[in-house]
């Protein structure tokens, strides 16, 4: 396997973005199942749990003071207003991640991605999209999670999202899962 100087050193951070429905999920929990080491930066949200979601494990639920709270002392490593709620990524878990030699992933919107670029321009980006608008679509109406208010921003956000994907080094097209499973794990062993 090919190894990047800072394996022997601080770990990699691997940013994934995309739009909401693309299947960053479902690709990073196929992707974790083969490669169990790597850390999982679990976010802090002011949006409401979904019905499958467990808290500490897909976010962790928290209040707006609370979040507010946190960005204001620094606790935050990034954090953004993503669909009219706020979300961030907790600093200290990623930090001692890294300095353990861990790889971490963040799944982060495009404003995070920037954020993160910008604190850690070692940072690897990727973005990934589903293979066309219909797709992206019918994968967020039998996800079924969101109000129909909720799916129409996000699908208008796709859009913009999409015009965006340049600043990624690496952009995954999530047609076939095991495609796009494979795509990653290529990207994690350059
Ligand atoms: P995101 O995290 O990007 O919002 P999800 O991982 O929740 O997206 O996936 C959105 C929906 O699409 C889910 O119902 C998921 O099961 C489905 N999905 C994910 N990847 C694929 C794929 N390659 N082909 C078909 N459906 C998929
Ligand atoms: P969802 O509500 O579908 O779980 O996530 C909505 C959007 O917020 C997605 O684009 C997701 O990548 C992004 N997101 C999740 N956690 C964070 C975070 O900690 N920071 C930022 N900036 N975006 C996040």
């Amino acid at each position: 396997m090919a190894s990047s100087p800072s394996r022997a050193g601080r770990g990699r951070l691997f940013v994934i973005s995309g739009p909401s429905g693309a299947g960053k999920g479902t690709v990073v929990q196929k992707l974790l199942q083969r490669r169990p080491e790597i850390v999982l930066s679990v976010s802090v949200t002011t949006r409401p749990a979904r019905q499958a979601e467990r808290n500490g494990v897909h976010y962790t639920f928290i209040s707006e003071p609370e979040f507010k709270g946190m960005r204001d002392r620094g606790d935050l490593l990034e954090s953004a207003e993503v669909y009219g709620n706020y979300y961030g990524t907790p600093r200290p878990p990623v930090e001692a991640a890294l300095a353990a030699g861990k790889d971490v992933i963040c799944e982060l919107d495009i404003q995070g991605a920037e954020s993160i670029k910008r604190a850690k321009p070692e940072a690897i980006l990727v973005f990934i999209e589903p293979p066309s608008m219909e797709d992206l679509h019918s994968r967020l109406r039998n996800r079924g999670t969101e109000t129909p208010g909720d799916m129409s921003t996000r699908i208008d956000a796709a859009y913009a999202e999409m015009k965006r994907k340049a600043l990624y080094d690496h952009i995954v097209i999530n047609d076939r899962l095991d495609d796009a499973v494979a795509e990653m794990l290529r990207i994690l062993e350059r």
